[in-house]
């Protein structure tokens, strides 16, 4: 009997950590168009030490957020204060612990960049902006407000996949924008957004974006159909509204951070809401295009397709000036 009962105990203790570590795999869960999936991900990028060893990320911290500010009331200068909690590598994984978020962070946001490697032939550079090689993964009530940097999880959340490519589809695209081959896509315009999100839902192999991370009335989903131009329900105006809807205990609460957030942009863009689309949800018109486009031709073409289309697109912006230099040198020599 008290063998049976040490049996039982030891079993209990497996299911809770053991089960989810085993070797150099974690299992972990995560929302797939509203079901529980669970996979096993490779963690060969915990070394021996219970450090992180990875190409693209120097340093990775975890901690508990405490409190947002919005200095000048401006919502795009959010800036978030918590308190750091140690991470512990050397054990097994228990399942939603910090260490289960961070491992999990890692090897989306690898993953992501490999893929964007494979399709972009190497030649987006991930480590040329510097400042997103160390990453905070962080307990928090907000995790609509993660960002390329900064990834905050509610505890014991199963987040969909799609949190860490779209934020690494930020990080592709800027360089792609900034660095080379400059393609002027306007910033944060939902050209930019559309485009990469097509490589979110495709890389996920779902069209949903943001299940468990996103308030569920503004979840984007590239099957549904988003009518060109821009009808107002993609505007900035509906988007704050939908928040609003979201959080209406938050939205009693003038101290809350969903509060004061859209406080702050309705304050701010109060002369945009019913005239700019909203770039996160109006790139959906690009994305859900695209997403038709591979339901026909497939993942790997399509996914080839567009990302040549981006390669492709400054040829001519880079081209032109020397065809016009060659057609001025021939005027002169041939006189015509
Ligand atoms: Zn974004």
């Amino acid at each position: 009997m008290m063998r049976q009962k040490l049996l039982v105990f030891l079993l209990l203790g497996l299911s809770i950590f053991g089960a989810c570590t085993s070797g150099h795999r974690l299992g972990v869960r995560y929302l797939d168009r509203g079901r529980l999936r669970t996979e096993t991900i490779p963690t060969d990028f915990i070394d021996a030490r219970g450090g992180i060893v990875s190409p693209h990320i120097r340093s990775v911290k975890f901690s508990r957020l405490d409190s947002v500010d919005f200095p000048g009331n401006n919502p795009d200068r959010m800036k978030i204060h918590s308190t750091a909690i140690e991470l512990d590598f050397t054990r097994p994984i228990a399942r939603y612990s910090p260490e289960y978020y961070t491992a999990y962070t890692v090897h989306h946001v690898e993953k992501a960049i490999a893929y964007y490697n494979g399709l972009f032939e190497g030649r987006i550079d991930f480590n040329a902006l510097e400042d997103y090689r160390d990453l905070e993964v962080m307990f928090g009530d907000v995790p609509l407000f993660s960002s390329p940097k900064t990834f905050i999880f509610e505890a014991g959340s199963n987040p969909s996949p799609s949190l860490f490519f779209h934020e690494v589809g930020h990080r592709a695209f800027w360089y792609l924008e900034g660095e080379w081959p400059k393609v002027r896509f306007g910033g944060l315009s939902y050209i930019h957004m559309g485009l990469l999100e097509y490589f979110t839902v495709s890389l996920n192999d779902s069209p949903v974006v943001g299940e468990d991370f996103l308030p569920v009335k503004t979840i984007r989903n590239a099957s549904w159909l988003y009518p060109y131009p821009a009808p107002d329900s993609l505007r900035l105006g509906t988007t704050m509204s939908l928040l609003a809807e979201s959080y209406p205990e938050a939205m009693r609460d003038p101290q809350s951070i969903v509060y004061r957030y859209w406080r702050a942009t309705t304050e701010t863009y109060k002369d945009f809401l019913d005239r700019a689309v909203d770039n996160h949800r109006g790139g959906m018109i690009v994305t859900s295009t695209l997403w038709r486009i591979r339901e026909q031709l497939g993942r790997a073409l399509t996914d080839r397709l567009v990302a040549q289309a981006i390669l492709t697109l400054c040829i001519y912006y880079y081209a032109l000036p020397r065809v016009c230099f060659c057609i001025t040198r021939l005027s002169k020599i041939k006189d015509f």
